[in-house]
């Protein structure tokens, strides 16, 4: 008889391998199925949403979320947290008032305050006081005539560099420095797939799509679903469904009919010249979706640089964004956008949006302008539950007996959901109560920084990337 796995997981984003990894933590057996040939490699991440500072308009309990989900998260993979922190501004020609973030900063420090009398391990983002910085005109003018730092370690140090090259003039004040960190998705990749490859516990089958799922829940026997791929079924007793923005299909296939979005964005790969000091991520505030949104500049190592602009020849797209209709669960994206995800880009739009980006940055930062391409967008699609395209926090529904549909929104959200389908699957006596929540994840933690570091450049060479984007710009030990 064919071996019956407790859990069978449709999809390795981050969800997925954070699921069977968590699983694995426990004893617990999973078969997860990826179509690409290694996990972690649908929508980008570049950023540690440890507070929510890129998100004006957000609840406070939605930045407490994202803030201890995000901690959680760095926790698990130390090696890919870059600790740089973040400079967050408003341009003087934006309606917005820089006082939205301001009012929510001191509950985000008496927050952090209270995660880490919790457990102190959760000090991941420095002492809570250094958590953010305000500058004012006379502060970033007295900065702006100090030497360069080739490597910042304080807020002051890190401003200096920043303010040098950014026209500050065109800028609210105060603007701020805060302690949201980089966060780099090769090395997650490969910390993951080297841990679920070290597993008794997890059978990872990469390059193997899921191509049907077959209820058997009423046919009384020792499992619930079988999973098809083209060549082989598999048993098993508990579905996670982590396929991303396609979990809609599934659930079609189950006859669930729920409300999502889905939204396709894109960042673009530059590369500047040499620069003689670090320099934070830089935010530049402005409304989502209009000619002046969001213009966002990630540093990387050997002067690359990533772009996101949050307007729709930039990031966005032209029905970027689509929901489901009525009579189907997962909402279709036009002819373009769906060439795109299959068979990657034309290298004419690469250059026409990569220099878009570009320019678009040099607004603020005017010696950007001699950036060039360096490299292909960093893109793909995303779900988001329901029908508020502002959600940040999205987690995992449970919308019938032993199954499972993650929902996630930001990548940080992941060990929240796995968790709580940890908590279902016992709960549903698939697999008998656990006694003891275990603080660390012991497979995680028996994979190297050497490790961590050769196949992450081999992930980073192997999707066409420059190599220098699996490298950290601040070194952990
Ligand atoms: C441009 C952009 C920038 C972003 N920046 C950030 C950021 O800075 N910080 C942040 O926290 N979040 C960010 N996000 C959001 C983040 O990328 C997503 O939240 C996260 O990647 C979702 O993870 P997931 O595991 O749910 O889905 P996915 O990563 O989409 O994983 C789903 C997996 O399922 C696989 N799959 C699908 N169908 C099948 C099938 N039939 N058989 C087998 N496998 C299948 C896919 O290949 C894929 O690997 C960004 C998103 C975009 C688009």
């Amino acid at each position: 008889m064919s071996k019956i796995y407790n859990v069978g997981i449709i999809g390795g984003g981050i969800s997925g391998v954070v699921t069977a990894l968590e699983l694995a933590n426990y004893g617990v057996d999973s078969i997860l199925f990826e179509q690409q040939s290694s996990v972690v490699n649908g929508p980008p991440f570049c950023h540690l949403h440890a507070g929510g500072n890129l998100y004006p308009e957000i609840s406070d309990e939605q930045c407490k979320i994202l803030m201890k989900q995000s901690i959680e998260m760095a926790r698990l993979f130390p090696q890919s947290i870059d600790e740089r922190p973040t400079f967050i501004s408003i341009p003087k020609l934006e309606k917005q008032d820089i006082g939205n973030i301001l009012e929510r900063l001191d509950m985000l420090v008496t927050y952090y305050q209270t995660l880490i009398k919790e457990d102190p391990e959760n000090e991941i983002l420095g002492v809570p006081k250094d958590y953010y910085k305000l500058y004012n005109e006379e502060d970033l003018k007295a900065l702006s005539k100090q030497p360069t730092i080739e490597r910042p370690s304080s807020p002051d140090e890190w401003m200096c560099n920043a303010i040098k090259i950014i026209d500050y003039k065109k800028l609210k004040t105060p603007v701020i420095l805060v302690q949201e960190y980089g966060w780099n998705l090769f090395r997650l990749a490969a910390q993951a797939q080297l841990a679920l490859n070290k597993s008794n516990k997890c059978s990872l089958k990469t390059n193997t799509s899921v191509t049907k799922i077959k209820d058997v829940r009423n046919q009384k026997l020792d499992y619930n679903w079988e999973i098809y791929t083209h060549d082989a079924v598999y048993k098993v007793k508990y579905l996670v469904n982590s396929s991303g923005f396609n979990t809609g299909k599934f659930d079609e296939s189950l006859r669930i009919n729920t409300k999502r979005l889905i939204e396709f964005k894109a960042a673009y790969v530059s590369k500047w010249q040499p620069i003689s000091g670090l320099i934070p991520e830089l935010i530049f505030h402005g409304e989502r979706g209009t000619p002046n949104g969001m213009a966002q500049l990630t540093p990387y190592c050997d002067d690359y640089y990533q772009i996101h602009g949050m307007t729709k020849d930039i990031t966005l797209f032209e029905n970027g964004l689509v929901q489901s209709k009525d009579n189907g669960a997962q909402p279709e994206f036009n002819d373009d956008i769906k060439e795109k995800l299959k068979n990657g880009w034309e290298d004419n739009e690469i250059k026409n949006r990569t220099k878009k980006a570009i320019d678009y940055v040099a607004k603020f930062v005017p010696s950007f302008d001699s950036a060039t391409l360096g490299g292909p967008p960093l893109y793909g699609a995303q779900q988001i539950s329901g029908d508020d395209p502002n959600l940040r926090v999205g987690e995992v529904s449970f919308p019938s007996k032993s199954y499972a549909r993650s929902e996630i929104i930001k990548a940080s959200s992941a060990l929240t959901v796995a968790n709580q389908i940890i908590h279902k699957i016992q709960e549903e006596e698939i697999i008998p109560p656990i006694q003891t929540k275990l603080e660390q994840n012991a497979l995680l933690d028996s994979i190297s920084k050497g490790e961590i570091n050769d196949f992450a450049s081999e992930l980073a060479i192997q999707r066409g990337y420059p190599e220098a984007l699996s490298r950290l710009l601040i070194e952990k030990k």
